[in-house]
């Protein structure tokens, strides 16, 4: 715990005493960096007598903690003055070259969603867009889901209005029922889009997430279109030959329905048991199936330029947080939506 005092004085010290960026980003080395002061002192943990090891253990963290707000805050007072006396022109000089704007870069899942878009495009698929807001009807009852449906518990609704039957969309579905109302079959689309569920955040769940919802809307459309679709999508996606299987699955929307796994794409990269699948050699991708009749029926039903007896199709759903994870090989999902910089200036 001396030494931990120390440490900690030293450090606090260091940080009063800075005047320039690049004196906090070596204070910020020697003491958070991987081969850091704190580091060493957490890894000397194990070494300790057992009663001192919980409270060497807070400490440290404290400590961490603190001179990251520290760290922070120093960092918001050099810029400000920084940006104070470069208005007053106290030190403007002419002769040196321009400051480098900071750039931005785009967020990793808008880059994967432009990619899948892009594929998708290029199989003559249109992009559709809906509400997020959205009504009872279209995200449950048009989709076969009516008010007691036991499905209904699958999913955990934030309500936005009960007098209204407003509710965030829990999934791109209800894109589906407002497509059909408006277009006439044959048409294939899919509408990317942020969905909301009432859920437990962890690594993998969050409130707030994206999906890839896929409809096609024809006559004659089969199983086999929906797996070569599938199929051709993901070759493109990671750019190989890919195999796929379907399981049976239940969605309300859908029937038959299924869940179809791509086998894992990272299994041979290295040896050992494969990160990704854990050594399964399946991933899980989507849900998908033959649009259900009550769903034709709701979205084209009373008109009289679609024949609801010749009709069918498929439709599918993907996550595409998961697809952004998988790609650059990210662990939680909390992360994606968390809004820190130092996480999102990587992509
Ligand atoms: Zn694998």
């Amino acid at each position: 715990m001396e030494a931990h005092a120390e440490l900690r004085d030293e450090a606090l010290a260091r940080l009063a005493a800075c005047t320039e960026l690049a004196e906090l980003r070596s204070v910020e080395k020697d003491y958070l960096g991987p081969e850091g002061a704190i580091g060493a002192l957490l890894a000397s943990i194990p070494s300790l007598p057992k009663e001192e090891r919980p409270k060497v253990g807070a400490a440290a963290n404290r400590l961490k903690k603190e001179l990251e707000a520290g760290l922070d805050k120093a960092r918001g007072e050099l810029e400000t003055a920084r940006v104070a006396a470069e208005r007053a022109g106290g030190d403007f000089d002419p002769s040196l070259p321009p400051r480098r704007a900071a750039r931005g870069s785009l967020h990793p899942l808008t880059k994967v969603r432009r990619e899948v878009e892009r594929i998708f495009s290029s199989m003559g698929y249109d992009i559709a867009d809906g509400p997020e807001v959205e009504l009872d009807y279209y995200n449950f009852q048009a989709l076969n889901i009516p008010v007691d449906h036991p499905s209904r518990e699958m999913q955990d609704t934030f309500y936005c209005d009960e007098e209204h039957h407003l509710v965030m969309r829990t999934q791109t579905s209800p894109v589906q029922i407002r497509v059909m109302e408006q277009r006439q079959p044959p048409f294939r689309l899919i509408a990317p889009g942020r969905v909301f569920r009432n859920e437990e955040q962890d690594a993998t769940h969050n409130h707030t997430f994206h999906q890839v919802e896929g409809l096609v809307v024809g006559e004659g459309i089969q199983v086999g279109h929906l797996t070569g679709t599938l199929k051709g999508f993901l070759a493109e996606l990671f750019q190989r030959q890919v195999q796929v299987r379907l399981r049976p699955g239940y969605f309300p929307f859908v029937e038959p329905g299924f869940e179809l796994d791509v086998a894992c794409p990272f299994c041979d990269e290295k040896g050992g048991t494969c990160r990704v699948c854990k050594g399964v050699g399946w991933v899980e991708f989507c849900g998908c199936g033959l649009v259900h009749p009550e769903v034709l029926a709701a979205g084209f039903g009373g008109r009289d330029d679609v024949d609801l007896d010749k009709l069918t199709g498929f439709a599918f759903g993907f996550g595409l947080d998961r697809l952004v994870m998988l790609r650059y090989g990210l662990d939680d999902i909390r992360n994606l939506m968390g809004g820190d910089l130092r996480f999102l200036e990587q992509f």
